[in-house]
């Protein structure tokens, strides 16, 4: 029975992740999806937000659970008996720190190992980043996230 954990910013959550996710859950016997509380950055949207979008979002993948953690992932991986840490890769771009990442992780909680899905190739170029500056200008991010999700990125902007 092999557990996984999806750990990631999700600020906000994209149709990458999404397709990540859904394809993730279908691999493994339990995934959760986990916001990580980085005091390191300033996200457009509170960790609680974060959680709540992507509950949302994932109300219809059986059997996802979504939580946040503060803190290394290492950590949270062990103190919870994950098997597996999911990862996406979009681009070569991502692999230098993810390679890193994933080989810090295994010699910080040896008891589990990184998994890697590839994008699909639709979502390849989809970043939250890329997301939060063409809302920011008042593009359209239909294609980007979920109608739900853009109409709370569009309030966020608003509110500033
Ligand atoms: P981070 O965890 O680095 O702050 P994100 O929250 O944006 O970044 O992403 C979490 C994980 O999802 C990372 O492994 C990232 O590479 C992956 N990811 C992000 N966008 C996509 C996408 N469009 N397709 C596939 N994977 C993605």
């Amino acid at each position: 029975m092999a557990v996984a954990l999806y750990p990631g910013s999700f600020d906000p959550v994209t149709y990458g992740h999404i397709d990540v996710i859904r394809r993730a859950s279908s691999l493994f016997d339990s995934l959760t999806v986990a916001v990580l509380n980085n005091g390191a950055k300033s996200p457009l949207f509170s960790v609680d937000e974060r959680v709540n979008m992507l509950r949302d979002v994932c109300r219809d993948i059986p059997g996802i659970k979504v939580e946040s953690f503060s803190g290394l992932t290492a950590d949270y991986v062990q103190n919870h008996g994950y098997d597996v840490i999911i990862r996406g890769l979009r681009a070569v771009t991502d692999f230098e720190y993810e390679l890193q990442m994933a080989q810090t992780n295994r010699k910080l909680a040896p008891g589990a190992d990184t998994v890697f899905l590839t994008t699909s190739l639709e979502y390849a170029y989809l970043s939250s980043t890329t997301v939060k500056e063409v809302a920011y200008y008042g593009g359209d991010i239909s294609q980007f996230v979920p109608e739900n999700i853009a109409a709370l990125i569009f309030e966020k902007f608003d509110k500033k």
